[in-house]
């Protein structure tokens, strides 16, 4: 487990998540009842830009500093978002933190809603459990074993991220049976697996695997920076959701496009579409 978000956090590839998982929350908040969040991968939570790793990177001035000056009207998506997590950037004209994606779900919880924060890395947990404090229950398990622990939850609403650092080999079809299995103990949750795009066959595998499993309701966002891989190199992302709330894709089709724009003017695009319908 060599994998750092540190290197990465605020980068475009967090942009396009956390743009997502505002507004999946967004939309299970609408009703009053209470919904449970589980992040399997968490991360540590909250991220020093001014640090060595995300300075050495610089990951972060091509993504959320990008969109933090871009010009207005931004789409309602992109626009809630960057007022979630402005209040956790830091003070001055540039980002010197950035919030992780437990850190952003905590700011969208209301008191009747219960998240639980999954880090198997012990130097990422101890500054996860810092960054929380107790708004977000801190686990140090694998995120494939609370799939099977914490699901159903008794709220029997709820929003699931899933997003490993890809360094295994097998993550690609590995996460395709914990999804399909997650979701035979939970079919009405919401689920959201964060993937890259550098090579496309393991992403179109993956995609194969979910539709022959027979899940429904299937919706697939995809960001680019430039049109085609480039050697290994990652040139965009997607975020897979399974069950979305009413209005999420509609809200993606007006917020995506316009991001791709922003992160990447001559090159960016972005899809959103469904692999499999109701
Ligand atoms: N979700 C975070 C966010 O959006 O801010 C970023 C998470 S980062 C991409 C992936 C994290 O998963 C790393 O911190 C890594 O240590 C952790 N990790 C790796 N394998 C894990 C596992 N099996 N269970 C839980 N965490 C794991």
């Amino acid at each position: 487990m060599n994998y750092r978000h540190a290197f990465h956090a605020g980068n475009f590839a967090d942009v396009v998540k956390h743009v997502c998982l505002v507004a999946l929350l967004r939309g299970l908040t609408r009703k009053d009842s209470a919904w449970f969040y589980l992040d399997t991968h968490a991360g540590a939570g909250d991220y020093d830009l001014t640090a060595t790793p995300a300075q050495k990177t610089g990951e972060y001035r091509d993504g959320i500093a990008r969109l933090l000056s871009a010009p207005g009207p931004l789409p309602a998506a992109l626009a809630d978002y960057l007022g979630v997590i402005r209040p956790l950037l830091g003070d001055g004209d540039s980002p010197r933190r950035y919030p992780g994606s437990p850190l952003i779900a905590a700011a969208l919880g209301r008191p009747q809603d219960r998240l639980v924060a999954c880090e198997l890395n012990p130097l990422e947990f101890e500054a996860l459990q810092a960054a929380c404090g107790g708004a977000v229950h801190v686990q140090r398990t694998d995120g494939y074993q609370a799939l099977k622990a914490l699901l159903p939850p008794r709220e029997r609403r709820g929003l699931t991220l899933i997003d490993p650092p890809y360094e295994r080999p097998d993550e690609f079809t590995r996460l395709a049976g914990e999804l399909v299995a997650a979701h035979r103990r939970f079919a009405t949750g919401v689920y959201a697996l964060w993937y890259p795009l550098k090579d496309e066959a393991p992403v179109a595998g993956l995609k194969r695997a979910l539709k022959a499993a027979g899940l429904r309701r299937l919706l697939v966002t995809e960001l680019r920076l430039t049109p085609l891989p480039t050697g290994g190199m990652l040139h965009g992302c997607g975020v897979l959701v399974l069950n979305p709330p009413w209005g999420f894709a509609e809200q993606m089709k007006a917020a995506l496009p316009a991001l791709a724009r922003i992160l990447s003017p001559d090159t960016g695009t972005a899809t959103v579409d469904w692999l499999v319908p109701e």
